[in-house]
């Protein structure tokens, strides 16, 4: 897609620091880090969320994040991870390509996620499943 930023990146037209590719997938690390080693999974193909990724792309994206992210901690030493993957603007999404963030956490570093806790109400919970069940 001509004005994407990551078809850009894997169409070589600009830049990246490079890490793992495959058929379907590149890596490399995110130019503005939570964390240093912070990098993004990214398929090759132009879909905008992860809804829109086939099996093979999900697998491929799944596969590599998981190798990244061993890497990325052995030589961060950052005891932990967040696999994050926003999809809409409305969860997040700057860039409209779909895309998996491997993000390197340590104790007090400063970055929260603010997650909130919710709560049903009285039969919500059950509605809400049957819903879903219906949807699969
Ligand atoms: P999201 O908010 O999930 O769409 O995240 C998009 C991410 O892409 C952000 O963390 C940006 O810092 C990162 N990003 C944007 N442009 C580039 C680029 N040219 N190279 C590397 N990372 C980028
Ligand atoms: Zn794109």
């Amino acid at each position: 897609m001509q004005d994407c930023v990551f078809c850009k990146i894997v169409g070589g037209q600009i830049p990246a620091a490079a890490l793992v590719e495959t058929d379907e997938v590149i890596s490399f690390l995110d130019i503005a880090p939570v964390n240093p080693g912070h990098c993004l999974v990214v398929p090759k193909r132009h879909v905008q969320s992860l809804l829109d990724l086939n099996e093979n792309e999900l697998v491929s994206c799944i596969l590599t994040a998981q190798k990244l992210a061993r890497s990325v901690m052995k030589a961060t030493g950052c005891p932990g991870l967040n696999l994050l993957q926003n999809n809409d603007r409305c969860a997040g999404q700057l860039v409209p390509h779909a895309h998996f963030h491997v993000i390197p956490r340590s104790p007090g570093d400063g970055f929260s996620f603010g997650w909130r806790q919710g709560r049903y109400a009285e039969g919500e919970m059950d509605r809400l499943r049957q819903k879903i069940l219906q949807a699969l």
